[in-house]
């Protein structure tokens, strides 16, 4: 399916001289989001994996739907400070800004195998801090799923040998 005509890009936003790739857009046609959801499930089957991690927002909303397609259980990060139980963070830098990202001591079991799940890759930053999350914890990532990628700004740098899928390349 060609998933990009069903991405909006917005240009100026959140910043002058980022165009934003808006997935609202394609979320809303339930049809596609499925074939999409679909489409990284049969990539995430080849890797046994135990667990999906998705970072807050947007990655709940890629990771949350492929944990129950695989029948896996999902593991939220979230922006520090969200979590209600005792947490590890890493921080990390955005395409534009600065944040931090935590999760729960005991979301993963040492040796479990995780793949994460986003929206987008951009600069690898949110990723490399997730994979930092995942391994303080134990975990093994095995791979990363994302709708879209951003090539020339060169985020798969970040995830060296991990197996990284993506549906739409700008
Ligand atoms: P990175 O950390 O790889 O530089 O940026 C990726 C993160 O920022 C993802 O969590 C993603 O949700 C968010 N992000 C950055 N730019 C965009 C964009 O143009 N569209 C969307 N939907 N998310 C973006």
């Amino acid at each position: 399916m060609d998933f990009k005509q069903y991405i909006r890009v917005i240009p100026d936003y959140p910043q002058p001289g980022i165009r934003f790739k808006d997935i609202t857009t394609l979320l809303k046609e339930g049809a596609v989001y499925q074939a999409a959801i679909e489409e990284l499930a049969a990539f995430a089957k080849q890797l046994d994996v135990d667990l999906i991690a998705g970072p807050e927002a947007r990655g709940f909303v890629v990771g949350a739907p492929l944990a129950y397609a695989l029948g896996v259980g999902f593991v939220p990060i979230r922006k520090s400070g969200k979590l209600p139980y005792e947490s590890i963070k890493a921080e990390y830098d955005l395409e534009y800004g600065k944040d931090a990202l935590a999760v729960h001591v005991d979301a993963v079991q040492p040796g479990q195998r995780v793949l994460i799940a986003d929206d987008l890759l951009a600069t690898g930053g949110t990723i490399s801090s997730s994979i930092n999350l995942i391994n303080q914890l134990g975990g093994q990532v095995v791979g990363a799923a994302f709708f879209i990628e951003l090539t020339y700004l060169e985020g798969r740098k970040k995830l060296g040998e991990i197996p990284t899928t993506t549906l739409v390349q700008y």
